[in-house]
């Protein structure tokens, strides 16, 4: 096989089944294709290969391409054309994967559906009545659909997991640091990370493996020894302890989502990892919290969308104000609005101690309650999300639902911890995905874990 073929493949593919799932905004084609011939002419030869040599990919539209429109699918930025590539979108080129495309997510990443998207949701390839999950709900579903290999999301309060477990994939959220965000449009810029999505665990140590490393262009990157993930995937984790939070099986969470952990745990259990419960007890206000931030930081970093420096322009203003006013009035929905106004009062003077401040603390707490769990355990498994992918439209109404969908996951992003979700089974038709749960910068252990399950 050659990559062009595969190329070929995978857009027969999403010619075949896009036009349904709406995974993909923008194809690369011309490019995809130059790129396979070029990669082609290194099959037979001694040239060393990359990580990910041919493998046909998909990249997050919230991160930047260059020459290719990077919309983060809003209107606001519906003609953003980069002048240059994200890091991990160089790293993706440097292990010769083929970028054939971007892909639909919630608005700037605020969403748990899809839905969010100011282009078009995406479906479930499962059932196309139902939500992919988001924020990165292109990546996920085409994965899932058989569309690309292996795509890149973002993260932010469960954005790569929680549309992974809804379409049955592997999700990962790195530790925060890990990989850089040089070219990641932000939203909460302390919880961001980038992380892949995929078929396997074995595919996501490769992706994962090709995407880490310190880059000076991220203030926020991490200055560590990357080790050989590859080499965590032994399916052996006897012995290895296991903590499974109550509150991560309490009130909410659907029977049969809790059914299909117990399961896991029973597997793990009988791979001779000893599973224990413990607490997390300040998991109730993680939701609270992630909301304050996470709203904070997009009403600071959203700013810069003032109608002059990027995206779209209102024709609609005949002073400075009217343009900031209109241009951002025009461009974003509802929901980017929404957390804008909230962080932006949240921020304000006179309510920053009694909001951010004492959201800031609590952010403490929980990732102290973490610390004090992996002192005595290797990793903390649970479900990754309450219940199976919903309707579409089922919860559009009502966004203090929608948040809770992230119960879960948020508080990995609070701790900045990494954390996989892995397919374990099916929920009324739907799949239900294993989160699990490492110490920062322990990829392996979750990896490890997440393979000898799977
Ligand atoms: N659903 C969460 C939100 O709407 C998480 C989003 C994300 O991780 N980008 O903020």
């Amino acid at each position: 096989l050659t990559v062009s073929e595969l190329v070929d493949l995978s857009y027969r593919r999403i010619a075949e089944v896009d036009g349904k799932i709406n995974a993909f905004l923008k194809l690369d084609e011309e490019r995809a294709r130059q790129t396979a011939r070029s990669l082609d002419e290194q099959i037979g030869t001694s040239a060393p290969r990359g990580l990910l040599f041919g493998l046909p990919a998909g990249v997050k539209d919230n991160i930047v391409t260059e020459g290719l429109t990077t919309t983060c699918a809003s209107k606001f930025l519906s003609n953003y054309d980069p002048i240059y590539d994200a890091t991990v979108v160089k790293k993706l080129r440097d292990a010769q994967a083929v970028t054939v495309g971007k892909l639909n997510m919630d608005e700037f990443a605020m969403g748990g559906s899809g839905e969010n998207s100011a282009v078009s949701p995406t479906r479930n390839p499962w059932n196309l009545e139902h939500v992919p999950g988001g924020s990165s709900s292109g990546s996920a579903a085409a994965v899932a659909a058989g569309e690309v290999y292996f795509s890149l999301g973002s993260d932010t309060g469960g954005s790569i997991r929680q549309p992974a477990s809804y379409c049955g994939i592997v999700g990962m959220k790195p530790t925060y640091g890990l990989v850089s965000r040089f070219g990641l449009v932000a939203f909460a810029s302390s919880l961001d990370q980038i992380g892949p999505l995929t078929k396997n665990v074995e595919d996501c140590a490769y992706v994962l493996q090709s995407i880490v490393g310190h880059d000076p262009l991220d203030s926020t990157s991490a200055k560590v020894d990357i080790p050989d993930y590859l080499s965590a995937l032994t399916g052996d984790v006897k012995g290895l302890r296991i903590a499974l939070p109550k509150e991560y099986m309490g009130a909410g969470i659907d029977p049969e989502v809790k059914a299909r952990v117990q399961e896991a745990i029973a597997v793990l259990e009988g791979l001779g990892a000893v599973v224990e419960e413990v607490s997390l007890p300040h998991s109730e206000y993680a939701v609270a919290t992630y909301y304050l931030l996470a709203s904070s930081e997009a009403s600071s970093n959203l700013a810069r969308f003032d109608g002059v420096r990027y995206g779209v322009r209102t024709d609609n203003a005949s002073n400075l104000l009217d343009v900031y006013l209109n241009s951002r009035s025009e461009g974003f929905g509802p929901e980017v609005k929404r957390r804008i106004m909230l962080g932006t009062y949240a921020l304000s003077s006179g309510y920053y101690d009694a909001y951010y401040l004492k959201a800031q603390k609590v952010r403490t707490l929980i990732k102290k309650d973490f610390d004090d769990v992996f002192a005595n355990y290797d990793v903390v498994l649970g479900p990754t999300a309450p219940t199976p992918a919903f309707k579409l439209g089922e919860q559009v109404g009502d966004p203090l639902t929608m948040y809770l969908n992230d119960i879960l996951t948020i508080p990995v992003n609070l701790a900045g911890i990494p954390a996989i979700s892995v397919p374990c089974g099916f929920a009324g038709g739907l799949p239900v995905g294993l989160q699990i749960i490492g110490k920062a910068l322990d990829e392996s252990a979750v990896l490890r874990v997440a393979h000898a399950f799977e």
